[in-house]
């Protein structure tokens, strides 16, 4: 079966859009649309933290999505971390 095919915003590798997590922004928040149901404009994302990271050090959920100034990827980032549950202000690693 041949799906659609989308562009990981980390690491810009194309794979099945059903692999990717869509993620579309409101009111500035990157908000996961697991369903795929969100009207309007959405990037695509491996479920993995590596690729939030990579989009976020690169900027490119903003700018997929349009989006001018800050855009809050907490929501995203607590479904994408291991240790989900206690996520809510999770700490931005420096390495
Ligand atoms: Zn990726």
């Amino acid at each position: 079966m041949s799906g659609p095919v989308r562009t990981c915003v980390g690491c810009r590798t194309r794979a099945p859009a059903a692999e990717l997590l869509r993620v579309v922004a409101r009111d500035g928040i990157a908000v996961p649309d697991d369903a795929r149901r969100e009207p309007g404009r959405g990037a695509h994302l491996h479920r993995s933290v590596e690729c939030l990271d990579q989009a976020e050090r690169r900027r490119a959920l903003p700018r997929a999505l349009r989006v001018e100034g800050p855009l809050d990827l907490t929501r995203v980032r607590a479904l994408l971390s291991p240790s989900s549950g206690h996520a809510e202000h999770a700490e931005r690693e420096t390495r």
